[in-house]
């Protein structure tokens, strides 16, 4: 059983879901072999910054962008919990449910790994699961053993065909594909500039978002994100 099951966690805020989520997605799919997919949105802290769409809606979004995607699944482990999200407690609630470490694969992208210093339980919540590190336009899968240093040695970089796959023991496995250059703020923008979305998230998500307004109201006339700044806005999913 062990060997055969490989189950991928994709978290995130997912405010909104988009094209760039669903090409890391696809890319650590293919590059693994993952017999599952499970796209996690965040919970966020009550006395942080939050998202701009509630919960509810971050999910049904997630919701509509896997649909047709076999063994993709919109998973609502995080938002039940009903408490803050750290990717430590998903990793041992998985392991609770039977999973191994190494039978999980934590996926995400390049800018967020750089931070993974700064998340809850680190440097223990790397012993919870394969740490799955994709591209994102603008940063590079090469430049990471280099921005962290400390961690260079546990890097790999193997395909899910290759003997000795996946490795026995947790490892961060460096993948390099191309992603869409979108990210959920750039989405939000545009939504508030009063542009069309359409052709960076998919069309199911698109009509969720104008059917209910949401970001509407995002930006302000200078154009900045009218939420409080911080970097723990871009780390909902592992901040501590
Ligand atoms: P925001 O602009 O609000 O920060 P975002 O687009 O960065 O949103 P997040 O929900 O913060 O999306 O990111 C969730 C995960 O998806 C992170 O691991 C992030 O690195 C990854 N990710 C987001 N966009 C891309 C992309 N275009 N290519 C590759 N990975 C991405
Ligand atoms: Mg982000």
């Amino acid at each position: 059983m062990g060997a055969s099951r490989r189950i991928g966690i994709l978290g995130g805020t997912f405010d909104p879901i988009h094209h760039g989520h669903l090409d890391l997605g696809i890319a650590a799919q293919q590059a693994l072999g993952l017999t599952r997919l499970l796209v996690v949105p965040a919970n966020a802290p009550p006395h942080r910054l939050q998202p701009f769409a509630s919960a509810f809606h971050r999910f049904a979004m997630v919701a509509l962008a896997v649909v047709g995607r076999p063994g993709w699944c919109a998973c609502d482990l995080e938002l039940q919990r009903g408490a803050p999200s750290y990717t430590s407690t998903t990793l041992w609630s998985l392991h609770e449910f039977g999973y191994t470490p190494t039978e999980l694969f934590f996926v995400l992208g390049a800018d967020a790994f750089v931070d993974i210093g700064a998340w809850k339980d680190y440097p223990e919540l790397l012993g919870g699961a394969h740490f799955a590190v994709v591209s994102r336009p603008g940063y590079q899968i090469d430049d990471l053993p280099g921005r962290l240093p400390a961690l260079a040695s546990r890097m790999v970089r193997v395909a899910a065909a290759t003997e000795g796959f996946p490795p026995s023991d947790p490892s961060i496995i460096l993948i390099d594909a191309l992603t869409a250059d979108v990210s959920s703020t750039a989405v939000r923008r545009r939504r508030a500039e009063g542009h069309r979305i359409t052709g960076l998230v998919v069309r199911g998500v698109e009509q969720h978002i104008e059917q209910h307004g949401l970001y509407l109201a995002t930006f302000h006339d200078g154009g900045q994100d009218s939420r409080p700044t911080s970097p723990a806005a871009d780390r909902l999913h592992g901040q501590s």
